[in-house]
C-alpha cells in the first residue's frame, strides 16, 4: 500500500535556500524567544532554542552548513509550539521557518530516516491523511476491534512486548474511535430551527477530529444553529493538511488544500469555521501554500480571509450566553490552551468569554496555560521522554488547580491529557468549550 505512494522529494519553492530571505533574516538573537521554549527549558542548550534553530536554518540558507541528519533530529525535536513566535518582539514568523525547515530535511538523502519510520510516515502521511475513505475505513475496523473487546486484550497480553516500545506506546495512545462520524451526525446543509439565518458558514470537520471526536463537530453545529448560522458540512472535504505541513511533506499539503478549497462553495460563505487549533493556524495559510499555483492563488487568498475558529467567531457575531437556571450543574474548570489556537492564531480570549458565560462553570486559570502539554502532532510518539516530561508538568499543574473539567479545543491536546490524567489516577474530564456550551443550551431546553 504505501508503496504506491510517491515521496515528496521534488525541489519545491518552500526550501530553506529558495525562502525569502528576509524571513530568515528577521531575528536578532536578542533570546526573548529561549524562556518560552519548552525544549530550551527541558535541556538548557542553545542549540534546542528557537535562536539556536534559526541560526542553523541561517547557515543552511547561507550555503555555510550542508543538510545533514543532525539538523533533520533538531527539528524533529522542536514541537512546533510557536511558543517563541509569541514571545518574540521582532516577529519572527517561525511558523513559516518551521515548515520549510522540516520540508528541507526532508530531502537529506545521506542518511534516510529508519524504514519503520518511514514506512509509518508513508502509510500515515502518504496514505491514509490524503484519503478520507481510506481514514474512516481505517477508522471503522479500529473501532470494531475496540469494541469487541480485542483491542484491549491485546494490549493486555504478553505479546506487546515484542513490539518495538515506540509502536507500543502507539498502541497506548490510540484514540477510542467513536460509535459514529460526522458525515453520520451531521447532514450536508442545516438551518437554525427558527428559520432566521443570519449568517452561512462552512463546518471543517477534519481527520482525527472526525474519527474520536465527531460529537465535537455535532456540539460545534448546535451552537452555530443557535447563533442563527446555517451550516453547510461539505462531504467531498479533506484533512486540512497540517500533519503534512507540519511534517515537511508540503506537496501533500499543497494537494488537500486545493481539495479543501474545491469541497466548499466560497464565495457564498461569511466563514468557513474550524474547531481544532491545530487544523486552525494551518487553514489560514493557504494563501502562502498556493501563492505559486496561478489555477488556485487567489481562491486561497480568498479561503484565508474566511477562516475563523469556532471561539472567536461567536464571540465576533455576539455570544449568546445560556439563560442561569438553579439546576445548572455546577463545575470548576480550568482551561489549558492549544499551541497552535493561542500561539498560532493568538485566540486566548474567547474560549475563556465561552466559558465564564456558561451558568454554573467557575473558571480557574491554569498555570502556564500556554505551555505546551507534549502532544504536538506525531511528537508524543517520535520524541517520548520530552513529551513525557512536558505532560508530567502539565498535569501536575492541572491537578494543582482542583478542578474537575479541563477545557482545550484541539483533539491532540484532549488525547494528552487524557492519557496524562488517566495515569495520574484523576477523575478530571477532558472537554471541548463548545461542547460545554453546546451541553449548556441543551440543559436550558431542559
Ligand atoms: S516552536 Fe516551540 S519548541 Fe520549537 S523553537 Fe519555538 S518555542 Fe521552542
Ligand atoms: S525573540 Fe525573536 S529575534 Fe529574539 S532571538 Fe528569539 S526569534 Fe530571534
Amino acid at each position: 500500500m504505501p508503496s504506491a505512494v510517491a515521496p515528496d522529494t521534488a525541489l519545491h519553492p518552500l526550501d530553506l535556500k529558495a525562502l525569502d530571505y528576509s524571513v530568515v533574516q528577521q531575528c536578532m538573537h536578542c533570546g526573548m524567544c529561549l524562556p518560552t521554549c519548552p525544549t530550551y527549558n527541558l535541556t538548557n542548550r542553545e542549540r534546542h532554542s528557537p535562536r539556536g534553530r534559526i541560526a542553523l536554518m541561517r547557515a543552511i540558507a547561507d550555503d555555510e552548513l550542508s543538510l545533514e541528519k543532525e539538523f533533520v533530529d533538531e527539528m524533529d525535536f522542536c514541537l512546533g509550539c510557536l511558543a517563541c513566535q509569541t514571545a518574540c518582539p521582532a516577529k519572527v514568523d517561525y511558523a513559516q521557518l518551521f515548515e520549510v525547515a522540516r520540508a528541507s530535511g526532508n530531502k537529506v538523502t545521506s542518511s534516510p530516516r529508519p524504514p519503520r519510520v518511514r514506512f509509518y510516515r508513508a502509510l500515515t502521511l502518504g496514505f491514509l491523511f490524503r484519503r478520507p475513505w481510506a481514514l474512516r475505513w481505517a477508522g471503522r475496523s479500529l473501532r470494531w476491534i475496540q469494541r469487541s473487546g480485542l483491542f484491549e486484550a491485546f494490549l493486555e497480553s504478553p505479546l506487546t512486548q515484542w513490539l518495538p516500545s515506540k509502536w507500543q506506546r502507539l498502541l497506548t495512545m490510540t484514540p477510542v474511535v467513536e460509535e459514529k462520524f460526522s458525515d453520520d451526525l451531521l447532514a450536508s446543509s442545516e438551518r437554525p430551527s427558527n428559520g432566521a439565518i443570519r449568517h452561512r458558514v462552512g463546518l471543517l470537520t477534519g481527520c482525527i477530529q472526525d474519527l474520536a471526536y465527531a460529537s465535537i463537530n455535532r456540539d460545534t453545529a448546535d451552537v452555530l444553529l443557535e447563533h442563527g448560522c446555517e451550516v453547510l458540512t461539505p462531504r467531498s472535504q479533506h484533512c486540512c493538511g497540517s500533519i503534512h505541513g507540519h511534517n515537511g511533506e508540503t506537496n501533500w499539503a499543497r494537494e488537500v488544500a486545493r481539495k479543501n478549497i474545491d469541497a466548499f462553495p466560497l464565495a457564498e460563505l461569511d466563514a468557513i469555521i474550524t474547531n481544532a487549533g491545530g487544523c486552525g493556524s494551518h487553514l489560514r495559510h493557504y494563501g502562502r501554500l498556493l501563492a505559486d499555483d496561478p489555477g488556485y492563488a487567489e481562491r486561497a487568498r480568498l479561503w484565508d480571509s474566511k477562516v475563523r475558529d469556532i471561539h472567536q467567531w461567536l464571540v465576533a457575531i455576539g455570544l449568546k450566553s445560556p439563560s442561569t437556571t438553579t439546576s445548572a450543574p455546577r463545575h470548576r474548570v480550568t482551561y489549558h490552551e492549544s499551541c497552535h489556537l493561542c500561539h498560532g492564531q493568538q485566540v486566548t480570549r474567547e474560549p475563556r468569554d465561552i466559558l465564564r458565560a456558561i451558568p454554573g462553570l467557575t473558571l480557574v486559570e491554569l498555570r502556564d496555560a500556554q505551555v505546551c502539554c507534549g502532544s504536538a502532532g506525531v511528537y508524543s510518539i517520535t520524541q517520548p521522554e520530552a513529551s513525557e516530561a512536558l505532560l508530567r508538568d502539565k498535569v501536575t499543574l492541572l491537578l494543582a488547580t482542583r478542578a474537575d473539567i479541563v477545557a482545550t479545543a484541539n483533539p491532540g491536546c484532549d488525547l494528552q491529557l487524557q492519557r496524562g490524567l488517566k495515569e495520574a489516577g484523576s477523575g478530571m474530564r477532558v472537554a471541548a468549550p463548545v461542547s460545554l456550551l453546546a451541553e449548556a443550551y441543551r440543559h436550558q431546553r431542559g
